[in-house]
Formats: C-alpha cells, sequence, structure tokens
C-alpha cells in the first residue's frame, strides 16, 4: 500500500511544481508559452503532411514513370513480335526482300525497347526475365533460308509464344508491383490523414483550453479586484483579495490590499483623532455652557439688555457645538460597533407619532403644514425604538430646516409585502440629482446657497443611514429641485 501511495506521490508532487512555475510566470510569459506550444503544434503536423506529400508524390511518379511505362513497352513489344512475326512468315515463304526489311525494322524498333526495359526493370527476377526474353529473341531473330518451312514455322511459334509468356509474365509481376504500391499509397495516405486530424484535433482542444485558462485566469481577479473596489468605493476598506499567482494581476492584488491596509489604518487614525478631539471638546464645552447659564440666570450679578443677549448667541451656538459633538461621537461609536442597540418588539406608530409631535412647535414656527397619515396602524416589530425616534427627528428636523415658511411636510407609513414604509415628504428646497446619494455619506453639506443658519454637521442622515441598516433595513431620497424632498426607509417585519 505505501509502494502504491509513493507511486502516485511522484506525479502529484510534479503537478504541484509545474503549478508553481505557472504560478511565478507573468501574462505576458504565459500567453508566450501558451502559443509557442500551439505553433509547435502546428508546425509538426505541416511538415509531417509535407514528408508524406513528398513520399506520396514519389510512389505516384515510380508508378507512372517506371511501371506504367514498362508495361507500356512491353505491350508494344508484345505486338511487335505478332508483327516480325508475320514478317518472317513472309519472307521464309515467298522470300521477298521487302518482308526482310520489315523484318529488320522491327528488329531495330525491339532492340530499342529491349534497352528501356532493362532501364526500367528494377528486380533481379524481372532482370533474369529479360535476360531469358534476349536469348530467345536472338534466336529467334537469326534469320536463315529454311530447308523445311513447316519444321521452322512450329519452331518460330514456340519461339513466339515463350518469348510472349516471358514478357506477360514479367508484366504480371509489375502489376503486382503496382497494386503492392498503390495499397502502399492509400495506407500511407490513410495514416497521415488520421495523424494530422489527430494533431490537429490536440492542437484545437489545447489552444481552447489554453484560451479558456488564460481568459479565467485574467478575468477572474479582475472580477474580484472590480467587486473589491466598489465595496472599497461605499467606504469598506476592510477587503483583502487572495491571489496566488505572482504576475502582473498578482502585483495588482497586493497593491490593493496593501493600498486597503493603508485606507484601513488612516481610517482608524481618522476615527481615533474624532473620538479623542470630541472627549477633549465636551468637557471644556460643558463648562462654559454652565458657565453661560449661571451668568444668564443673573447667579454671577445683574447683566444688561445686551449682555443678555450675547450670551443667549453664546448659549446657541454652545449647544449647536454640544450637538455635533455629540454626533460625531455617536457615529464613530456606531462605525467601531461600539453602540449596543436593544432590539425588542415595540410600536413604531408610537415612535413616529412621538417624533412628528416633538418636531411640531419648531414646524409652527415657520407657519409649516405637519401633517401624519397612517390609514392602517403598522404592526409590531423588533427594533430599537430611541435609535428609530433618532432617524425620524433627524428626517423632520431636516424637512423644517430646508422647508421656506408656509411650506407642508407630510410624513406617511404604510406595509407592502413584509416591510414597513415610512416617508417624510416636504414641499422645501429639494436635492439635485447628482446629490441624492452624497448626501448619507459623512460630513456631505450640500451647498445650497441658503442662510448660512441652517448648516449642520452633515452628519445627521449617515447617522440614520447606520440605524436603518443596523436593522436591516434600507433608506434613500427622491426630489424635485427646487420643489420638493422625499426621505423613505424601509424596515423589515421580521428580521432574520
Ligand atoms: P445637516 O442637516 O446637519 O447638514 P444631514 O446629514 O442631516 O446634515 O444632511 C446632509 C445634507 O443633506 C444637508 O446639509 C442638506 O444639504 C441635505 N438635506 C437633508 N435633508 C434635506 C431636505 N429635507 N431638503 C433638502 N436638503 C436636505
Amino acid at each position: 500500500m505505501a509502494a502504491y501511495i509513493k507511486q502516485f506521490s511522484i506525479p502529484f508532487s510534479f503537478t504541484k511544481r509545474i503549478k508553481n512555475l505557472w504560478l511565478n510566470l507573468s501574462i505576458y510569459q504565459k500567453m508566450i508559452i501558451g502559443y509557442m506550444l500551439i505553433v509547435i503544434m502546428v508546425v509538426a503536423v505541416s511538415i509531417y503532411t509535407i514528408t508524406i506529400l513528398f513520399k506520396l508524390n514519389a510512389i505516384s511518379s515510380s508508378i507512372l514513370s517506371r511501371d506504367i511505362a514498362l508495361i507500356d513497352i512491353n505491350k508494344r513489344m508484345i505486338n511487335s513480335l505478332l508483327s516480325q512475326d508475320r514478317s518472317k512468315e513472309n519472307y521464309l515463304l515467298l522470300g521477298d526482300e521487302v518482308f526482310l526489311n520489315a523484318f529488320q525494322e522491327k528488329k531495330r524498333e525491339m532492340i530499342k525497347d529491349l534497352s528501356s526495359l532493362e532501364r526500367l526493370a528494377d528486380t533481379q527476377k524481372e532482370r533474369d526475365e529479360i535476360e531469358f526474353f534476349k536469348r530467345l529473341y536472338f534466336d529467334y531473330t537469326n534469320v536463315k533460308e529454311a530447308a523445311d518451312i513447316d519444321a521452322q514455322k512450329i519452331k518460330n511459334s514456340r519461339q513466339i509464344d515463350d518469348m510472349i509468356k516471358t514478357l506477360e509474365g514479367i508484366n504480371l509481376y509489375r502489376e503486382g508491383v503496382i497494386n503492392k504500391k498503390t495499397e502502399n499509397f492509400k495506407e500511407t495516405g490513410g495514416n497521415a490523414a488520421r495523424l494530422s486530424l489527430i494533431i490537429s484535433m490536440i492542437a484545437f482542444v489545447f489552444g481552447i483550453t489554453f484560451a479558456f485558462f488564460v481568459t479565467i485566469s485574467i478575468s477572474k481577479p479582475i472580477e474580484r479586484l472590480k467587486q473589491e473596489t466598489t465595496n472599497i468605493a461605499k467606504g469598506d476598506f476592510n477587503r483583502r483579495i487572495d491571489i496566488d499567482s505572482k504576475d502582473e494581476i498578482g502585483e495588482l492584488a497586493a497593491a490593493f490590499n496593501t493600498m486597503c491596509y493603508k485606507l484601513n489604518e488612516l481610517e482608524r487614525l481618522k476615527s481615533d483623532f474624532i473620538t479623542n478631539i470630541s472627549h477633549e471638546f465636551r468637557t471644556p464645552l460643558t463648562s462654559l455652557k454652565e458657565a453661560n447659564k449661571l451668568l444668564l440666570d443673573g447667579i454671577a450679578g445683574e447683566t444688561t439688555e445686551k449682555q443678555q443677549r450675547l450670551l443667549k448667541i453664546i448659549k446657541e451656538e454652545g449647544d449647536k457645538l454640544i450637538k455635533m459633538i455629540n454626533n460625531l461621537l455617536d457615529l464613530s461609536k456606531m462605525e467601531a460597533g461600539m453602540i449596543k442597540y436593544n432590539f425588542v418588539p415595540s410600536d413604531i406608530n408610537i415612535v413616529i407619532e412621538k417624533a412628528v409631535n416633538e418636531i411640531r412647535l419648531l414646524a409652527e414656527r415657520k407657519s409649516i403644514d405637519l401633517k401624519l397619515e397612517i390609514k392602517d396602524r403598522l404592526p409590531i416589530i423588533p427594533m430599537d425604538s430611541e435609535k428609530i425616534q433618532q432617524v425620524m427627528i433627524n428626517l423632520l428636523s431636516n424637512a423644517v430646516k430646508f422647508t421656506h415658511e408656509g411650506g407642508k411636510i407630510i410624513v406617511k407609513a404604510h406595509t407592502e409585502d413584509s416591510n414597513i414604509y415610512v416617508a417624510v415628504k416636504d414641499t422645501g428646497i429639494g436635492i439635485a440629482k447628482e446629490n441624492l446619494q452624497k448626501i448619507f455619506d459623512k460630513f456631505q453639506q450640500v451647498d445650497t446657497g441658503i442662510n448660512h443658519k441652517l448648516r449642520g454637521t452633515g452628519l445627521g442622515l449617515s447617522i440614520a443611514k447606520h440605524i436603518i441598516e443596523t436593522h436591516h433595513g434600507k433608506i434613500w431620497a427622491e426630489s424635485r429641485l427646487g420643489k420638493s424632498s422625499s426621505f423613505i426607509f424601509i424596515l423589515p417585519i421580521k428580521i432574520g
């Protein structure tokens, strides 16, 4: 068993080594290696095909220039023999010189053909046959005055038969050679076609697989980088990408991770700084506020009307500063996960009504018509009432802040599917489309050109978003610039 495992551990470590080698290559090197392999395969197929074509060409030209030529000469020689025999017979019979001349003419041609035949014959068997034929032929061509014409005729015809048989034998043998060569031709061609097809298929499959892997190895990490960059853009710097390869993408991922780490560090430093500074500010500010109150109450002595006005301004600005610092502390605690949520089944109707009533006085001061419209009572849901109240107060005070005197604010709520929808709609200054998302980011205030007094901290909506998202809900804004704004949030009836 151990030996069996050992036997298989070698290829495993080998593939591991190949994988490591591959991971260490750059994309450029990977592409070059892949394409080189494909090119080598294509060149190998081409060289092999060309070699086979040469071989096939050699076979076909040897059939045409040797075998068929040899058979043709043989056939011509057979015809010539028959015509020589006729001339010889006539000459012996009639003694006419014309027949002797015709015979001699055919004999010259025959000798030429014989030498061509000797040149073309490439086997010992054929050469022996030709030698045998030559002997028969020269014996036959030795024309003498015949004493016994009949006996001579019989001898001639036997010789002719023997010669024709010899030539036909050579032909038969050559036809066999042609058959063999044709078979060889077919087999070589077929094998070559098969092998070329197999190598081409391998090259094709390899090419496709290679292209697939290279594309995947590039597009997959890029897709991850894209996703993670989107998360960074949303402000989540706690991201990491694990990519093993050491190629350009691997380097990009490593640079991305370093960037995330540094951004995270910066974010932490910023948060720590804000928390510390807020803490440091809060104590002296509270003392200032107390001292101011004592002055306003006249405990430290009588104050003139002018001094009272100035003390009131100090009080208002001090309150604003304390609110701002509290908001800053709240948000940094929320981001650090240090704020505890008290999720208990609660009546959101009461929370909304309470918030509306709290803001009513502020609205009346600006003669704003504040209405609450809840047709059907909303169900009890698990939530932290205080936090949702904080969201409502923020949305309502913004609505009052950004709505002109005599305007309208409507709070509507309803249940749809498994969510509760709450909307705070005003007829205020509105928000430009490009700022609808931005306003939920920290410290984002849109320059509306309105009274500077209306400017807050730019933290209220970020806190609201944090609270709603911790409740697994969603918050967004819709608006018609210069006409109206709606802030809508949804809360799930059941969490989880
Ligand atoms: P703050 O109100 O303290 O500046 P917020 O985070 O509550 O901070 O709001 C951010 C910005 O969103 C505001 O400065 C304002 O430009 C815009 N905004 C919020 N509510 C409204 C509204 N009801 N109408 C018009 N603009 C609004």
